[in-house]
């Protein structure tokens, strides 16, 4: 697969100009100035002279006083005059001679002497060797700009030559990698959902005979480093197929057209190679949605690859084995088109790792690395909370390079934490990794949303809770389960999601005595529910039921938007002081809960502390151990039989995707 002898099959017919470049260039170059002297050519000032004064046969400088002889004894015929030189041509019995001198600055007899001797003068613009030279250098110049412009851009871009245009065929190379699940270190989750993946690309007979429908396209979402490119290579190294590599931005800096046409050819050959992947690198430098670009005029070029990757997606039959993987740390910026069904209809999370997730990178890592006997591997990934893999295979290299600068035989702990330190400082401006003191705040901030959500009846169950920072917004983050598939809310559920809510913030009140930026976003979406209970609800008493704002779906039904209604100025007024008194209400409540269960908190911060993530379940027991040690009233609330049959089929399934494995 894109070995050389597959490549030179596909150009044989511009072989030769794609080996000799240069001759190339020099067949062109002179093609190009023929033309160009023959139509602009013949202004050449030394070519006038030559035409208007004849063929001389010989030329010959002489004085100034010599040629003021030679027009007194009428000896020459033809003069031409510059600004510095003077030419004057002898006809003598068909033997012409050109005799040529300098002009004598501010020298006026010249004239009345030719007037006299009724000789013939006209001017000459100068001609110097330095503009005569130009003259000839200015199209090759031009040639040679514009050559040099063109060849380093499809270098660039194609890795060929400036021949290969138009037959980016053989610049698209699959390799199959040898990379394995267990190469990547820490991602159960994503390596869970790509599972199925691999035994479709394995074995697509099967999936094939049952009609079933396997997806096409599958966005890996996630920041830099944190391993999309090494998921989608062991993806195709465990199913053992071609892997096709593109980055999205390859696609934009061509000419127009080259891009969708070089996707065409992609595809062309990954089914050729099927079962294969495809797997687009940043994918939001062709997908950006057009609102999310600005509107700079539009860009035709990304438009038409976009729509060509379209058009092959939707092109090929759920029984081709090609599947497309893409990589983005955006997705909110990529055009809906993409996602719909057919396409990139599903996204796996690449989160950052966690405490052990961390481990195990370092560990893949330090393969083949000789290894002082101090080396401390935990104690790395405890300083590193909040860092890629990336930043974490550097930090080994570095500790690595740091051990050989200093002569040493092994890698110590010492050069480990130097390198931790270096890396630190390194990403410092970008914040990528929490300090203890911001992660201390967000395991109280965490744990108090995951208490107050589990003792708050009608609030949704925690499923996991995390503080490692995903994106750039949120610094951790608390998943809750639906209990039901969920469309319509009560009245009790949603002041539960507001205690829920608040938790956060609380918790920081309590625990710390200071409260932080982290819950902006919190108190921002509670005080939109209540605000909604009032206004469109009819859940309170001061508009009664009475609806204040119409809902309304937006054009493409992606959220709704609001249209605001009139309403009295005492309503708003009235309105406002709800919020504010009921926010405070709750506020108070939670704050009280959270003191009664401090223990339980305590102990939840100090195990999300040091694993980073923790499941609902530990959430739970913590809770549940708590209550029974001081024999409170259990507040767990219930789990309804119902889901809890739900939870068993969960689990089951991700037994059944590891036994796949
Ligand atoms: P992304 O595509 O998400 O930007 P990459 O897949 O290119 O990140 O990761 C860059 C490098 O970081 C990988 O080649 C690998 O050495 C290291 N790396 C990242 N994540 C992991 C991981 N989970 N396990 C092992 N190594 C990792
Ligand atoms: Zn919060």
């Amino acid at each position: 697969m894109g070995t050389p002898d597959s490549n030179d099959k596909n150009n044989n017919n511009n072989n030769f100009f794609n080996k000799n470049p240069l001759i190339t260039f020099v067949i062109f170059s002179i093609v190009v100035i023929v033309i160009f002297k023959i139509f602009v050519g013949s202004g050449s000032s030394s070519n006038m002279l030559s035409q208007s004064l004849g063929s001389a046969q010989k030329t010959e400088a002489i004085t100034y006083s010599r040629l003021l002889n030679l027009i007194k004894t009428k000896q020459v015929q033809k003069v031409e005059i510059s600004n510095t030189m003077i030419k004057a041509v002898s006809d003598q019995n068909g033997a012409k001679i050109l005799y040529t001198t300098r002009a004598i600055p501010g020298d006026n007899s010249l004239y009345p002497l030719l007037n006299k001797e009724h000789i013939t003068y006209t001017g000459f613009s100068e001609s110097n060797w330095f503009t005569e030279m130009f003259g000839w250098m200015l199209p090759f110049l031009i040639i040679m700009g514009i050559w040099m412009f063109f060849a380093g851009r499809m270098q660039k871009n194609m890795g060929g030559g400036i021949l290969g245009m138009g037959n980016s065929k053989k610049l698209i190379n699959s390799e199959k990698p040898n990379t394995k699940f267990d190469d990547v270190a820490g991602a159960q989750e994503a390596k869970e959902e790509v599972l199925e993946i691999v035994d479709f690309l394995k074995y697509p007979g099967r999936y094939v005979e049952l009609g079933a429908k396997i997806p096409k396209g599958v966005l890996l979402v996630g920041g830099p480093g944190v391993g999309k490119t090494l998921l989608a290579r062991a993806v195709a190294g465990e199913a053992e197929v071609p892997f096709f590599s593109v980055s999205g931005s390859s696609f934009i800096e061509m000419f127009v057209g080259v891009g969708a046409a070089r996707v065409r050819d992609l595809f062309e050959q990954a089914k050729k190679d099927a079962p294969s992947i495809i797997f687009i690198d940043e994918i939001d430098a062709i997908g950006k949605s057009r609102a999310a670009s600005g509107m700079m005029g539009g860009n035709d070029e990304r438009e038409q690859t976009l729509n060509q990757l379209l058009a092959e997606m939707d092109g090929f039959g759920a029984n081709v084995p090609v599947i497309v993987l893409a990589a983005t740390n955006r997705p909110e910026v990529l055009d809906s088109a993409l996602m719909r069904p057919g396409r990139f209809d599903r996204q796996v999370l690449v989160d950052k790792p966690d405490f052990e997730g961390r481990v195990e990178i370092l560990k893949v890592h330090i393969k083949g690395v000789k290894l002082a006997d101090d080396i401390d591997l935990r104690e790395v990934a405890r300083l590193t909370a909040g860092l890629a893999g990336a930043d974490l295979a550097n930090i080994i290299n570095e500790a690595a390079l740091l051990a050989g600068r200093s002569n040493k035989k092994t890698v110590s702990q010492g050069d480990m934490y130097e390198a931790v330190e270096r890396a630190i400082a390194g990403l410092a401006k970008k914040s990528r990794r929490i300090n203890p003191k911001e992660k201390k705040i967000v395991a109280y901030h965490e744990s108090g949303h995951a208490l107050t959500a589990e003792i708050t009846k009608g609030a949704k169950k925690v499923s996991k809770v995390s503080i490692v920072p995903r994106g750039l917004a949120a610094l951790g983050y608390t998943l809750n389960t639906p209990e039901e598939n969920k469309f319509m809310a009560q009245k009790h559920e949603l002041w539960a999601e507001v205690d829920v809510l608040l938790g956060g913030r609380a918790a920081e009140e309590v625990f710390l005595k200071e409260i932080s930026t982290g819950a902006g976003n919190d108190l921002e979406r509670a005080t939109d529910i209540i605000k909604s209970m009032v206004q469109l609800y009819g859940m309170s008493d001061v508009a009664g039921l009475m609806v204040l704002e119409k809902q309304r779906q937006s054009f493409l039904g992606q959220g709704a938007t609001q249209t605001p209604r009139e309403f009295s100025e005492k309503i708003s007024e009235e309105m406002d002081e709800f919020i504010k008194q009921s926010l405070n209400e709750h506020y108070e409540m939670v704050k009280e809960n959270l003191t009664l269960y401090s223990g339980a908190i305590e102990n939840m911060v100090a195990l999300l502390y040091d694993k980073e993530n923790i499941t609902g379940d530990d959430v739970r027991s913590i809770i549940e151990a708590f209550e029974k040690e001081n024999g409170m009233p259990s507040k767990l609330s219930e789990v309804s039989d119902n889901i809890k049959d739900e939870l068993k089929e969960d689990a089951s399934m991700v037994k059944h995707d590891k036994e796949l494995k």
